[in-house]
């Protein structure tokens, strides 16, 4: 706890000297290691827990699909160079188990949840899940960073964790605050079961499908507007604007008003870090679900995060 509150001094130090380096330097820059975040949450992680010397390179950008992305030559050439790859794994993103096999390349929820069935890719959105990728994304990190940053590289990890658990907590409060008979999310396609069981909600999702894109049968539509009816279902939730065919059609056979924001499922929101876009979720299905966010202690949690460096 004293090396966690001891560390932003001293790395802050480094990283004026490292930048003052750099600016004047420029061979210093070409042995600068990188490494490639493909996918989920983990741009932000890895830059959360890296020194400035440290090049992340961020594959697929906030609010973009993962699952069906396709790898452009610039990607393949970042690849090529880095000295670690991370993607989320359990399939999120075919496309990166064309480059899985190295040793480089590590599937950090698979690593992080072994005993998980890899059903629902989207394991971030359970925090106590988060909270095992910093630890296996810190490890991995470990060998990349100069042996002088490997103290501050696990001063990081450890407040990391203790900002995602207390996120966590914080959920558990926010969730409560919905009626009883109303702890259900209605979303699109299956990306919230770690949501869901985390805060023992129910989730109903219109397309029976973990991926994007699907299309909904007709008979389809009967059974999920019977048992969106009889759910306790006050909004339906989407995931991109404009909201989709699929939705509009269930908002008009169900009578439930579409939400006015998006929930993010497939990784990070544009402009917001790990927490910033869990709090953003977690309060978009509390107060569509009749219940209340607590925006002041999310606010905290959200500088917490942005404040390790
Ligand atoms: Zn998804």
């Amino acid at each position: 706890m004293l090396s966690a509150l001891r560390a932003p001094a001293s790395v802050l130090t480094a990283l004026v000297v490292l930048t003052t380096v750099s600016a004047t330097q420029a061979p210093a820059q070409a042995s600068q290691p990188t490494v490639v975040a493909i996918d989920g949450v983990l741009c932000d992680l890895t830059r959360t827990l890296v020194a400035k010397d440290v090049k992340v390179v961020c594959l697929i950008q906030p609010g973009s699909d993962p699952h069906n992305y396709r790898l452009k030559p610039s990607d393949r050439q970042a690849l090529s160079k880095a000295s670690l790859v991370l993607h989320n794994g359990f399939k999120l993103t075919p496309s990166a188990n064309k480059i899985s096999g190295s040793a480089k390349v590590i599937a950090v929820a698979e690593k992080a949840l072994p005993a998980n069935d890899g059903s629902d890719p989207h394991v971030w959105h359970d925090p106590a899940n988060s909270a095992a990728m910093v630890a296996v994304v810190a490890d991995r990190l470990a060998p990349v960073l100069p042996a002088s940053q490997r103290s501050a590289l696990a001063a990081r990890a450890a407040e990391a964790i203790n900002v995602l658990n207390a996120l966590g907590d914080w959920g558990t409060k926010q969730f409560a605050t919905i009626p009883e008979n109303q702890r259900v999310l209605v979303s699109e396609h299956q990306a919230y079961s770690h949501l869901t069981k985390r805060y023992g909600l129910r989730q109903i999702t219109m397309l029976d499908s973990f991926t994007t894109g699907g299309l909904l049968r007709p008979s389809s539509l009967r059974t999920i507007t019977a048992e969106v009816q009889g759910s306790g279902a006050q909004a339906l939730f989407p995931e991109s604007l404009p909201v989709s065919k699929t939705l509009r059609r269930i908002s008009r056979s169900t009578g439930l008003p579409v939400y006015s924001s998006p929930l993010f499922a497939d990784g990070l929101a544009p402009n917001r870090s790990t927490v910033g876009t869990a709090t953003l979720n977690i309060c978009t299905v509390v107060k569509g679900q009749g219940g209340q966010c607590d925006q002041v202690a999310a606010d905290e949690l959200i500088a917490r995060w942005s404040a390790i460096r």
